[in-house]
């Protein structure tokens, strides 16, 4: 396309779109969301990520990956496994990168799953291009401005001046939804044509671990089925008064905006 068709979320339509559960719900229709996360480096990605996705609405979250202990020490309701993403048991939306180093193996395994998928941080950086353009689920890629630059070959200030056009050629490039983190989020749709625009945030969520909460809240929300452009754009739109809420003026740890993503909830759904 063209022209991109922009769009700002409103408070009423991330209401809409939040997945509040009703008297026939169970888990599985709440869906189940699966975090391939976190490394011996990095434990505390997984346990944000974690922190995220149950926050998020989710049914159940299962984690992957070698940090299962520090996850299972903060939120026992997690289901860990010690296997990887194809033994992991069912999954109805995965997220794989934060904190993951190197570990090209379990980020293919994932793309390779026929649910959706977003891909964060390390996964990022090794993501085939042509194993994101295969797939047949949704996926939703979350880069900063940093990882965008990498992914497109640019320098970051290249992605700065021109948020909008970066955006769009990255998930043209992979056709995937692209979610674009900065002082303002811009989701752009696989293919680019819409691009939705969250300002709900604060300068007090540029904090170590902030990207890897929106993960996990985003992912849940996908695993609860709402689609990509949907889940990314809600997510942010939470994660961003729950960066407010949490920060209330002062700074903030990342576990402690996961931890006021249920007030945000709340107030999208009261107000
Ligand atoms: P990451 O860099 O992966 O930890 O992600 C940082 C998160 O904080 C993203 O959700 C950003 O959109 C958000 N963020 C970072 N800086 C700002 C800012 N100045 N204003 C609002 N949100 C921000
Ligand atoms: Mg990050």
């Amino acid at each position: 396309p063209e022209e991109a068709e922009l769009e700002a979320l409103q408070h009423a339509d991330a209401a809409a779109l939040l997945p509040v559960p009703g008297v026939e719900s169970d888990k599985y229709r709440r869906g189940v969301v699966g975090i391939a996360a976190g490394s011996a480096r990095y434990p505390g990605a997984a346990v944000l990520a974690v922190a995220g996705a149950l926050r998020g609405g989710a049914g159940a979250v299962r984690y992957v990956g070698p940090a299962g202990e520090a996850v299972i020490a903060r939120f026992p309701e997690t289901l860990v496994s010690d296997q990887g993403p194809k033994q992991a048991g069912r999954v109805q939306a995965w997220v794989v990168g934060p904190g993951a180093g190197d570990d090209a193996g379990t980020v293919a395994e994932v793309l390779d799953a026929d649910v959706p998928v977003l891909v964060d941080a390390d996964g990022l950086r090794l993501a085939e291009v042509g194993a994101v353009r295969a797939r047949t689920a949704p996926t939703l890629m979350t880069p900063h401005a940093g990882e965008a630059a990498a992914l497109l070959g640019v320098a970051r200030e290249e992605v700065e001046a021109g948020r909008l056009a970066a955006v769009r050629e990255l998930a043209g490039r992979y056709r995937a939804t692209v979610l674009l983190k900065g002082s303002t989020t811009l989701v752009a749709d696989a293919g680019g044509g819409v691009v939705r625009v969250n300002a709900t945030g604060t300068g007090w969520l540029a904090t170590a671990g902030s990207g890897d909460v929106l993960s996990g809240v985003a992912g849940s929300l996908l695993a609860a089925g709402l689609s990509a452009l949907d889940a990314g754009s809600v997510g942010a739109y939470l994660h961003g008064l729950a960066g407010r809420f949490a920060a209330e003026g002062a700074p903030v740890g990342a576990h402690e905006v996961a931890g006021a993503v249920g007030r945000a909830w709340r107030d999208v759904v009261r107000r």
